[in-house]
Protein backbone atom coordinates (compact mmCIF):
# COMPACT_ATOMS: atom_id res chain seq x y z
CA UNK A 1 0.00 0.00 0.00
CA UNK A 2 1.26 3.36 -1.06
CA UNK A 3 2.10 5.38 2.19
CA UNK A 4 3.48 8.53 0.66
CA UNK A 5 1.49 11.45 -0.13
CA UNK A 6 2.78 15.18 -1.46
CA UNK A 7 1.60 18.22 -2.01
CA UNK A 8 3.07 21.32 -2.56
CA UNK A 9 1.46 24.64 -0.98
CA UNK A 10 2.66 28.50 -0.19
CA UNK A 11 6.23 27.43 -1.62
CA UNK A 12 6.93 24.49 0.39
CA UNK A 13 7.09 20.67 -1.30
CA UNK A 14 6.29 18.37 1.20
CA UNK A 15 6.39 14.59 1.52
CA UNK A 16 4.21 12.84 4.45
CA UNK A 17 5.02 9.10 5.43
CA UNK A 18 1.53 8.14 6.35
CA UNK A 19 2.34 5.30 8.84
CA UNK A 20 5.23 7.19 10.41
CA UNK A 21 3.42 10.61 10.21
CA UNK A 22 6.83 12.21 9.25
CA UNK A 23 6.79 15.56 7.08
CA UNK A 24 9.72 16.12 5.04
CA UNK A 25 10.31 19.43 3.06
CA UNK A 26 11.89 18.92 0.47
CA UNK A 27 13.65 20.45 -2.67
CA UNK A 28 11.88 20.53 -6.15
CA UNK A 29 14.04 17.78 -7.50
CA UNK A 30 13.50 15.41 -4.93
CA UNK A 31 9.49 16.25 -5.24
CA UNK A 32 9.42 15.45 -8.72
CA UNK A 33 11.00 12.02 -8.74
CA UNK A 34 10.34 10.93 -5.41
CA UNK A 35 8.30 7.99 -6.73
CA UNK A 36 10.51 6.87 -9.09
CA UNK A 37 13.21 6.98 -6.40
CA UNK A 38 10.81 4.67 -4.45
CA UNK A 39 10.93 2.39 -7.66
CA UNK A 40 14.04 2.47 -9.24
CA UNK A 41 17.73 1.85 -8.51
CA UNK A 42 20.47 4.78 -8.21
CA UNK A 43 21.79 3.93 -11.48
CA UNK A 44 18.35 3.46 -13.15
CA UNK A 45 17.37 6.97 -12.03
CA UNK A 46 20.07 8.79 -12.39
CA UNK A 47 20.50 7.10 -16.14
CA UNK A 48 16.78 8.42 -17.09
CA UNK A 49 17.21 11.93 -15.96
CA UNK A 50 20.90 12.68 -15.74
CA UNK A 51 19.52 15.41 -18.76
CA UNK A 52 17.18 17.00 -16.22
CA UNK A 53 19.41 17.66 -13.38
CA UNK A 54 23.18 17.04 -12.58
CA UNK A 55 24.42 13.72 -11.80
CA UNK A 56 25.80 14.50 -8.60
CA UNK A 57 22.65 16.00 -7.25
CA UNK A 58 20.61 13.09 -8.32
CA UNK A 59 23.17 10.14 -6.39
CA UNK A 60 23.38 12.71 -3.85
CA UNK A 61 19.14 13.02 -3.37
CA UNK A 62 19.34 9.61 -3.61
CA UNK A 63 21.32 8.96 -0.47
CA UNK A 64 19.77 11.22 1.31
CA UNK A 65 16.34 9.65 0.79
CA UNK A 66 17.38 6.44 1.47
CA UNK A 67 18.92 7.62 4.53
CA UNK A 68 15.37 8.62 5.36
CA UNK A 69 14.10 5.51 4.66
CA UNK A 70 16.09 3.82 6.87
CA UNK A 71 15.57 5.23 9.46
CA UNK A 72 11.55 4.11 9.00
CA UNK A 73 10.77 7.54 8.20
CA UNK A 74 9.66 7.42 4.06
CA UNK A 75 8.13 4.41 2.46
CA UNK A 76 7.15 2.90 5.58
CA UNK A 77 4.98 -0.19 5.38
CA UNK A 78 0.94 0.78 6.89
CA UNK A 79 0.69 -2.66 8.62
CA UNK A 80 -0.81 -0.86 11.91
CA UNK A 81 -3.10 -1.61 13.90
CA UNK A 82 -4.93 -0.81 17.00
CA UNK A 83 -2.40 -2.03 20.06
CA UNK A 84 -4.92 -2.10 22.77
CA UNK A 85 -9.07 -2.02 22.93
CA UNK A 86 -10.31 1.66 22.91
CA UNK A 87 -12.07 3.00 25.88
CA UNK A 88 -12.67 -0.67 27.42
CA UNK A 89 -13.27 0.84 30.89
CA UNK A 90 -16.35 2.63 29.38
CA UNK A 91 -14.77 6.19 30.57
CA UNK A 92 -16.55 9.18 29.73
CA UNK A 93 -14.48 12.37 30.09
CA UNK A 94 -16.80 15.19 28.78
CA UNK A 95 -20.48 16.02 28.35
CA UNK A 96 -22.03 18.95 26.00
CA UNK A 97 -24.82 19.69 28.67
CA UNK A 98 -27.89 21.09 26.81
CA UNK A 99 -29.25 23.38 29.49
CA UNK A 100 -31.65 25.55 27.40
CA UNK A 101 -33.62 23.67 23.98
CA UNK A 102 -34.36 27.34 22.95
CA UNK A 103 -32.61 29.53 21.67
CA UNK A 104 -33.15 33.83 20.93
CA UNK A 105 -31.74 33.47 17.31
CA UNK A 106 -33.28 31.98 14.63
CA UNK A 107 -29.77 30.89 12.69
CA UNK A 108 -31.34 29.40 9.33
CA UNK A 109 -28.97 26.39 9.01
CA UNK A 110 -29.12 25.42 12.81
CA UNK A 111 -28.89 21.89 12.96
CA UNK A 112 -30.79 22.23 16.57
CA UNK A 113 -34.15 23.74 14.38
CA UNK A 114 -33.58 26.87 15.42
CA UNK A 115 -32.55 25.19 19.21
CA UNK A 116 -35.12 22.87 19.91
CA UNK A 117 -34.16 19.85 18.35
CA UNK A 118 -36.97 19.27 16.27
CA UNK A 119 -38.49 18.99 19.76
CA UNK A 120 -40.71 21.49 22.43
CA UNK A 121 -39.15 24.39 23.57
CA UNK A 122 -37.48 23.80 26.66
CA UNK A 123 -34.81 24.73 29.81
CA UNK A 124 -33.75 22.24 32.12
CA UNK A 125 -33.90 21.95 35.40
CA UNK A 126 -31.71 22.13 38.26
CA UNK A 127 -32.54 18.47 39.34
CA UNK A 128 -31.40 17.33 36.03
CA UNK A 129 -28.31 19.45 35.59
CA UNK A 130 -27.38 17.79 39.31
CA UNK A 131 -27.90 14.41 37.83
CA UNK A 132 -25.56 15.19 34.89
CA UNK A 133 -22.93 16.05 36.73
CA UNK A 134 -23.21 13.45 39.02
CA UNK A 135 -23.41 10.83 35.76
CA UNK A 136 -20.50 12.21 34.48
CA UNK A 137 -18.55 11.71 37.76
CA UNK A 138 -20.21 8.51 38.36
CA UNK A 139 -18.59 7.60 34.78
CA UNK A 140 -15.52 8.95 34.39
CA UNK A 141 -13.45 6.23 36.34
CA UNK A 142 -9.85 7.28 37.15
CA UNK A 143 -9.98 10.43 34.59
CA UNK A 144 -9.51 13.63 37.25
CA UNK A 145 -9.89 16.31 34.56
CA UNK A 146 -13.76 16.33 32.83
CA UNK A 147 -14.82 19.03 30.52
CA UNK A 148 -18.39 20.23 30.48
CA UNK A 149 -19.53 22.48 27.40
CA UNK A 150 -22.93 24.70 28.50
CA UNK A 151 -24.64 24.57 25.37
CA UNK A 152 -28.04 25.03 24.00
CA UNK A 153 -29.80 26.39 21.78
CA UNK A 154 -28.73 29.27 23.52
CA UNK A 155 -27.62 28.73 27.11
CA UNK A 156 -27.60 31.80 28.07
CA UNK A 157 -31.62 31.56 28.77
CA UNK A 158 -30.85 29.32 31.40
CA UNK A 159 -27.84 31.22 33.04
CA UNK A 160 -29.20 30.69 36.15
CA UNK A 161 -28.78 26.83 36.41
CA UNK A 162 -25.19 27.44 34.51
CA UNK A 163 -24.25 29.37 37.28
CA UNK A 164 -25.72 26.59 39.57
CA UNK A 165 -24.22 23.85 38.14
CA UNK A 166 -20.50 25.73 38.39
CA UNK A 167 -21.40 26.05 41.88
CA UNK A 168 -22.54 22.31 42.03
CA UNK A 169 -19.88 21.08 39.88
CA UNK A 170 -17.06 22.42 42.33
CA UNK A 171 -18.45 21.18 45.72
CA UNK A 172 -17.98 17.71 44.18
CA UNK A 173 -14.23 18.28 43.05
CA UNK A 174 -13.06 17.25 46.04
CA UNK A 175 -15.07 14.82 47.49
CA UNK A 176 -14.29 12.70 43.92
CA UNK A 177 -11.21 13.85 43.48
CA UNK A 178 -12.28 15.65 39.89
CA UNK A 179 -11.36 18.95 38.25
CA UNK A 180 -14.35 20.36 36.06
CA UNK A 181 -13.18 22.19 33.30
CA UNK A 182 -16.09 24.47 32.01
CA UNK A 183 -16.83 25.94 28.36
CA UNK A 184 -20.20 27.75 27.23
CA UNK A 185 -21.48 28.46 23.94
CA UNK A 186 -23.22 31.66 23.30
CA UNK A 187 -24.54 33.71 20.65
CA UNK A 188 -23.65 36.87 22.19
CA UNK A 189 -27.61 38.32 22.46
CA UNK A 190 -27.42 37.96 26.32
CA UNK A 191 -24.11 38.99 27.34
CA UNK A 192 -24.25 41.75 29.99
CA UNK A 193 -21.41 42.89 32.43
CA UNK A 194 -22.78 40.31 35.25
CA UNK A 195 -22.71 37.24 32.45
CA UNK A 196 -19.67 38.56 31.02
CA UNK A 197 -17.55 38.31 34.20
CA UNK A 198 -19.21 35.12 35.83
CA UNK A 199 -18.04 33.44 32.23
CA UNK A 200 -14.96 35.46 32.95
CA UNK A 201 -13.97 33.84 35.83
CA UNK A 202 -15.19 30.11 35.71
CA UNK A 203 -15.63 29.36 32.22
CA UNK A 204 -12.10 27.86 30.89
CA UNK A 205 -12.43 28.58 27.41
CA UNK A 206 -15.97 30.43 25.33
CA UNK A 207 -17.47 29.85 21.75
CA UNK A 208 -18.61 33.02 20.83
CA UNK A 209 -20.72 32.00 17.14
CA UNK A 210 -20.06 34.65 14.61
CA UNK A 211 -20.07 34.46 11.01
CA UNK A 212 -17.87 37.16 9.87
CA UNK A 213 -19.09 40.29 7.68
CA UNK A 214 -22.24 42.02 8.72
CA UNK A 215 -24.18 41.18 5.44
CA UNK A 216 -23.14 37.28 5.87
CA UNK A 217 -23.93 37.27 9.77
CA UNK A 218 -27.18 39.08 9.64
CA UNK A 219 -27.91 36.86 6.35
CA UNK A 220 -28.65 33.60 8.18
CA UNK A 221 -28.14 34.67 12.08
CA UNK A 222 -31.10 37.10 12.22
CA UNK A 223 -32.83 37.56 15.59
CA UNK A 224 -36.86 35.65 16.47
CA UNK A 225 -38.44 39.43 14.99
CA UNK A 226 -36.20 38.70 11.95
CA UNK A 227 -33.54 41.41 12.80
CA UNK A 228 -30.05 41.44 12.19
CA UNK A 229 -27.72 40.45 15.33
CA UNK A 230 -24.25 41.71 14.24
CA UNK A 231 -23.76 44.63 15.76
CA UNK A 232 -25.50 43.60 18.59
CA UNK A 233 -23.17 40.37 19.29
CA UNK A 234 -20.05 41.91 18.02
CA UNK A 235 -20.00 44.79 20.98
CA UNK A 236 -20.83 42.48 23.32
CA UNK A 237 -17.99 40.09 22.07
CA UNK A 238 -15.41 42.53 22.10
CA UNK A 239 -15.74 43.94 25.68
CA UNK A 240 -16.20 40.00 26.51
CA UNK A 241 -12.87 39.01 25.13
CA UNK A 242 -10.93 42.35 25.83
CA UNK A 243 -11.91 41.62 29.77
CA UNK A 244 -11.08 37.99 29.29
CA UNK A 245 -6.96 38.96 29.00
CA UNK A 246 -5.31 35.53 28.92
CA UNK A 247 -7.85 33.27 29.08
CA UNK A 248 -8.80 30.53 26.33
CA UNK A 249 -12.00 31.54 23.87
CA UNK A 250 -12.52 31.26 20.07
CA UNK A 251 -14.94 33.09 17.52
CA UNK A 252 -16.56 30.19 15.95
CA UNK A 253 -18.13 30.81 12.05
CA UNK A 254 -20.40 29.05 9.71
CA UNK A 255 -19.88 29.38 6.09
CA UNK A 256 -22.44 28.18 3.55
CA UNK A 257 -22.48 28.78 0.09
CA UNK A 258 -23.19 32.53 0.57
CA UNK A 259 -19.82 32.79 1.26
CA UNK A 260 -17.09 30.90 -0.54
CA UNK A 261 -14.99 33.76 -0.12
CA UNK A 262 -14.77 33.11 3.80
CA UNK A 263 -11.14 34.31 3.88
CA UNK A 264 -12.73 37.70 4.04
CA UNK A 265 -14.64 36.84 6.91
CA UNK A 266 -11.80 35.10 9.45
CA UNK A 267 -9.53 38.32 8.09
CA UNK A 268 -12.93 40.83 9.47
CA UNK A 269 -12.16 38.57 12.93
CA UNK A 270 -8.94 39.85 13.25
CA UNK A 271 -9.71 43.07 12.29
CA UNK A 272 -12.47 43.25 14.86
CA UNK A 273 -9.88 42.62 17.67
CA UNK A 274 -10.21 39.10 17.25
CA UNK A 275 -7.27 36.45 17.36
CA UNK A 276 -8.67 33.30 18.04
CA UNK A 277 -10.64 31.73 14.98
CA UNK A 278 -12.44 29.21 13.67
CA UNK A 279 -14.65 28.68 10.22
CA UNK A 280 -16.60 25.53 9.55
CA UNK A 281 -18.84 24.10 6.65
CA UNK A 282 -22.13 24.20 7.37
CA UNK A 283 -23.93 21.09 8.52
CA UNK A 284 -27.21 20.60 6.62
CA UNK A 285 -29.54 18.29 3.94
CA UNK A 286 -27.91 18.88 0.61
CA UNK A 287 -30.97 20.13 -0.91
CA UNK A 288 -31.20 23.03 1.43
CA UNK A 289 -30.21 26.41 -1.05
CA UNK A 290 -27.68 27.32 1.23
CA UNK A 291 -25.84 24.09 1.41
CA UNK A 292 -22.08 23.01 0.30
CA UNK A 293 -22.53 20.90 -2.19
CA UNK A 294 -20.18 18.99 -4.72
CA UNK A 295 -20.49 21.77 -7.31
CA UNK A 296 -18.81 24.23 -4.65
CA UNK A 297 -15.97 22.09 -3.49
CA UNK A 298 -13.15 23.43 -6.02
CA UNK A 299 -13.87 27.02 -4.87
CA UNK A 300 -13.70 26.37 -1.16
CA UNK A 301 -10.65 24.17 -1.36
CA UNK A 302 -8.77 27.56 -3.29
CA UNK A 303 -10.02 29.38 -0.18
CA UNK A 304 -8.53 27.13 1.97
CA UNK A 305 -5.67 27.86 -0.17
CA UNK A 306 -5.91 32.11 0.15
CA UNK A 307 -6.91 31.63 3.73
CA UNK A 308 -3.54 30.26 4.75
CA UNK A 309 -1.45 32.68 3.02
CA UNK A 310 -3.24 35.36 4.96
CA UNK A 311 -3.15 33.66 7.95
CA UNK A 312 0.77 33.30 7.47
CA UNK A 313 0.46 37.34 6.76
CA UNK A 314 -1.01 37.82 9.29
CA UNK A 315 0.69 35.73 11.92
CA UNK A 316 3.96 37.84 11.01
CA UNK A 317 2.18 40.86 12.85
CA UNK A 318 0.63 39.26 15.23
CA UNK A 319 1.79 35.47 16.15
CA UNK A 320 -1.09 34.95 18.58
CA UNK A 321 -3.18 34.69 15.77
CA UNK A 322 -4.77 31.17 15.54
CA UNK A 323 -7.42 29.57 13.09
CA UNK A 324 -8.52 26.51 14.68
CA UNK A 325 -8.50 24.21 11.51
CA UNK A 326 -4.86 25.11 10.96
CA UNK A 327 -3.92 23.48 14.04
CA UNK A 328 -2.38 20.77 13.35
CA UNK A 329 -0.48 18.26 15.71
CA UNK A 330 2.57 16.74 13.72
CA UNK A 331 4.15 15.10 16.71
CA UNK A 332 0.89 13.29 17.91
CA UNK A 333 3.05 10.67 19.45
CA UNK A 334 2.87 6.95 19.15
CA UNK A 335 -0.67 6.29 20.61
CA UNK A 336 -2.12 4.50 17.90
CA UNK A 337 -6.01 5.06 19.88
CA UNK A 338 -5.20 8.36 19.46
CA UNK A 339 -4.32 8.55 16.18
CA UNK A 340 -7.32 6.70 14.51
CA UNK A 341 -10.05 6.97 16.99
CA UNK A 342 -11.15 10.53 16.49
CA UNK A 343 -13.58 12.58 18.59
CA UNK A 344 -14.51 9.87 20.75
CA UNK A 345 -18.46 10.91 20.42
CA UNK A 346 -20.58 8.20 22.07
CA UNK A 347 -17.76 6.47 24.16
CA UNK A 348 -15.73 9.20 25.76
CA UNK A 349 -18.01 12.26 25.02
CA UNK A 350 -21.51 12.52 25.18
CA UNK A 351 -24.40 15.06 25.16
CA UNK A 352 -27.36 15.63 27.42
CA UNK A 353 -30.55 17.15 26.79
CA UNK A 354 -32.55 19.70 29.31
CA UNK A 355 -35.11 16.21 29.84
CA UNK A 356 -31.47 14.10 30.88
CA UNK A 357 -31.21 12.28 27.73
CA UNK A 358 -27.73 11.05 26.64
CA UNK A 359 -27.22 11.00 22.94
CA UNK A 360 -23.44 10.51 21.61
CA UNK A 361 -23.07 14.31 20.74
CA UNK A 362 -24.64 17.40 19.86
CA UNK A 363 -25.06 16.78 16.38
CA UNK A 364 -27.34 13.32 17.16
CA UNK A 365 -29.72 15.18 19.95
CA UNK A 366 -33.07 14.73 18.79
CA UNK A 367 -32.93 11.36 16.66
CA UNK A 368 -33.90 8.67 19.16
CA UNK A 369 -32.09 6.14 17.25
CA UNK A 370 -29.33 7.46 18.60
CA UNK A 371 -30.13 7.57 22.34
CA UNK A 372 -28.01 5.75 24.34
CA UNK A 373 -30.06 6.12 27.77
CA UNK A 374 -30.56 9.19 30.17
CA UNK A 375 -29.02 10.81 33.35
CA UNK A 376 -30.74 8.84 36.13
CA UNK A 377 -30.91 5.85 34.99
CA UNK A 378 -27.61 5.28 33.46
CA UNK A 379 -26.59 4.20 29.70
CA UNK A 380 -29.03 1.25 28.36
CA UNK A 381 -28.14 1.01 24.54
CA UNK A 382 -24.99 -0.50 25.37
CA UNK A 383 -24.53 -1.63 21.44
CA UNK A 384 -24.92 1.71 19.94
CA UNK A 385 -21.92 2.85 22.39
CA UNK A 386 -19.81 -0.46 20.82
CA UNK A 387 -20.69 0.95 17.66
CA UNK A 388 -18.96 4.06 18.42
CA UNK A 389 -16.19 2.51 20.09
CA UNK A 390 -15.37 0.16 17.00
CA UNK A 391 -15.90 3.45 14.28
CA UNK A 392 -12.36 4.17 13.58
CA UNK A 393 -10.23 4.55 10.67
CA UNK A 394 -9.61 0.72 10.51
CA UNK A 395 -13.58 -0.22 10.36
CA UNK A 396 -14.44 2.68 7.77
CA UNK A 397 -13.59 1.02 4.42
CA UNK A 398 -13.14 4.88 2.80
CA UNK A 399 -10.20 5.88 5.77
CA UNK A 400 -7.90 2.47 4.25
CA UNK A 401 -6.29 4.01 1.82
CA UNK A 402 -6.69 7.54 3.17
CA UNK A 403 -3.15 9.41 3.52
CA UNK A 404 -5.02 12.08 6.31
CA UNK A 405 -5.98 9.08 8.08
CA UNK A 406 -4.01 8.84 11.04
CA UNK A 407 -4.55 13.12 11.55
CA UNK A 408 -8.57 12.72 10.64
CA UNK A 409 -8.92 9.78 12.41
CA UNK A 410 -12.15 9.25 10.44
CA UNK A 411 -14.07 12.49 10.84
CA UNK A 412 -17.23 13.21 11.77
CA UNK A 413 -19.56 10.53 12.32
CA UNK A 414 -22.69 12.66 12.53
CA UNK A 415 -21.89 13.92 9.28
CA UNK A 416 -20.75 10.50 8.21
CA UNK A 417 -24.30 9.56 9.01
CA UNK A 418 -26.99 11.95 7.83
CA UNK A 419 -24.41 12.30 4.35
CA UNK A 420 -24.58 8.77 4.33
CA UNK A 421 -26.85 7.12 6.97
CA UNK A 422 -24.00 5.16 7.98
CA UNK A 423 -21.19 6.55 10.69
CA UNK A 424 -18.97 4.26 8.95
CA UNK A 425 -19.48 5.72 5.97
CA UNK A 426 -17.46 9.13 6.09
CA UNK A 427 -19.00 12.27 4.23
CA UNK A 428 -16.87 12.72 0.64
CA UNK A 429 -16.99 16.13 0.92
CA UNK A 430 -15.93 16.66 4.43
CA UNK A 431 -13.01 14.50 3.35
CA UNK A 432 -12.15 16.30 1.07
CA UNK A 433 -11.75 19.13 2.75
CA UNK A 434 -10.26 17.84 5.54
CA UNK A 435 -7.50 17.03 3.58
CA UNK A 436 -7.01 20.47 2.35
CA UNK A 437 -7.10 22.07 5.46
CA UNK A 438 -4.21 19.14 6.55
CA UNK A 439 -2.40 20.38 4.11
CA UNK A 440 -2.84 23.99 4.35
CA UNK A 441 -1.63 23.36 8.00
CA UNK A 442 1.36 21.22 7.30
CA UNK A 443 2.63 24.02 4.73
CA UNK A 444 1.83 27.07 7.18
CA UNK A 445 4.71 25.13 9.73
CA UNK A 446 6.46 24.22 7.45
CA UNK A 447 6.90 27.59 6.10
CA UNK A 448 7.16 29.36 9.70
CA UNK A 449 10.38 26.75 9.83
CA UNK A 450 11.61 28.63 7.57
CA UNK A 451 12.07 31.57 9.27
S1 LIG B 1 -10.36 12.28 5.28
FE1 LIG B 1 -12.15 10.93 5.12
S2 LIG B 1 -11.33 9.01 4.28
FE2 LIG B 1 -9.61 10.22 5.08
S3 LIG B 1 -9.31 9.49 7.16
FE3 LIG B 1 -10.67 11.29 7.25
S4 LIG B 1 -12.73 10.43 7.21
FE4 LIG B 1 -11.34 8.82 6.52
S1 LIG C 1 -19.42 13.15 15.77
FE1 LIG C 1 -18.88 15.02 14.72
S2 LIG C 1 -20.10 16.62 15.66
FE2 LIG C 1 -20.13 14.87 17.03
S3 LIG C 1 -18.43 15.23 18.44
FE3 LIG C 1 -17.63 13.98 16.80
S4 LIG C 1 -16.76 15.44 15.34
FE4 LIG C 1 -18.14 16.59 16.71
Amino acid sequence: MNSLHKFHLNDQYVLLDRPSGAVHVVDPMIYDLIEEMQEKSKEDLVKAYKDRYPEEDLREAYDEVYKIKDMGLLFSEDDLELSAPYNEENTIKAMCLHVAHDCNLRCRYCFASQGAYDHDRLLMDEETGKAALDFLVAHSNHRINLEVDFFGGEPLMNFDLVKKLVAYGRSLEEKHNKHFRFTITTNGLLLDDDKIDFINEHMDNVVLSLDGRKEVHDKMRPTANGKGSFDLVVENFKKLVEKRKDKDYYIRGTFTNHNLDFSKDVKLFHDLGFEKTSMEPVVCEPEKEYAIREEHVDQILKEYEVLSALYLDIQKEDPDFLFFHFMVDLDQGPCMVKRSVGCGAGSEYCAVTPTGDVYPCHQFVGQDEFKLGDVFTGIENTDLVEDFKKANVFSKEDCGDCWAKYYCSGGCHANAYYANGSILKPHKIGCQLEKKRLEAAISILAKQGEN
